[in-house]
C-alpha cells in the first residue's frame, strides 16, 4: 500500500510538472506569436536606475582610464616588469567592469560595447607580450590604440538627463 501510494505520488508530481511544462510552452508560443504580430514597438530607452548603474561602472572604468598615464610612463621608461604588473594589477578589474557595463546597455548598444572591450583587451595583451619582448614600438602603438578604444567605450555611457 505504501509502495502504491508512493508510486501515485510520483505519478502525480510527474504529471503536474508535465502539465506545468506544457502550459509554459503554450505561454511561450503565445508570447512569440504575439511578438510576431505586434506593431513595431517604441525603441527601448534607458531608465534612470539603469543609467545610475552604468554611471557607477563607468566611474570605476574612468578611474582606471585616469591611471593610464602611469602605464605610458612605465612604457617610456621601458620598465617592462612593471608594465606587465600594471596591466594585471591596477587594470586587473577593467575587463570585469566593462563586461558589467555592457550588460546594462540597451540591446542595440551592446555589440559596439563588446567590440570595444575586446579591442581594449587585445591591445593590453599586446602590450603585455611586447613587455616580454622588450618591444617598445609595439607597446607604444598598442598603448595609444587602447586609449582610443577605451575613450570610445566610455562614450557609450548614455547622457544623463540633467542630473
Ligand atoms: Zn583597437
Amino acid at each position: 500500500m505504501s509502495k502504491m501510494q508512493s508510486i501515485n505520488a510520483r505519478f502525480g508530481i510527474g504529471s503536474r510538472s508535465r502539465s506545468l511544462f506544457v502550459s509554459l510552452l503554450a505561454g511561450m508560443m503565445l508570447f512569440l506569436a504575439s511578438c510576431g504580430n505586434a506593431p513595431p514597438a517604441e525603441p527601448p530607452t534607458y531608465t534612470p536606475d539603469v543609467v545610475q548603474r552604468l554611471e557607477s561602472y563607468a566611474g570605476d572604468i574612468q578611474g582606471m582610464r585616469d591611471r593610464m598615464g602611469e602605464l605610458e610612463q612605465l612604457i617610456q621608461e621601458r620598465d617592462w616588469v612593471y608594465v606587465d604588473n600594471f596591466i594585471h594589477g591596477p587594470l586587473g578589474t577593467l575587463r570585469q567592469d566593462m563586461t558589467l557595463f555592457n550588460r546594462n546597455l540597451l540591446p542595440q548598444d551592446q555589440p559596439p560595447g563588446r567590440e570595444l572591450a575586446r579591442e581594449v583587451f587585445r591591445h593590453l595583451e599586446a602590450i603585455s607580450l611586447a613587455a616580454e619582448n622588450s618591444d617598445y614600438a609595439t607597446a607604444t602603438k598598442n598603448y595609444r590604440e587602447a586609449l582610443t578604444d577605451l575613450d570610445a567605450f566610455l562614450d557609450l555611457l548614455p547622457k544623463s538627463s540633467g542630473s
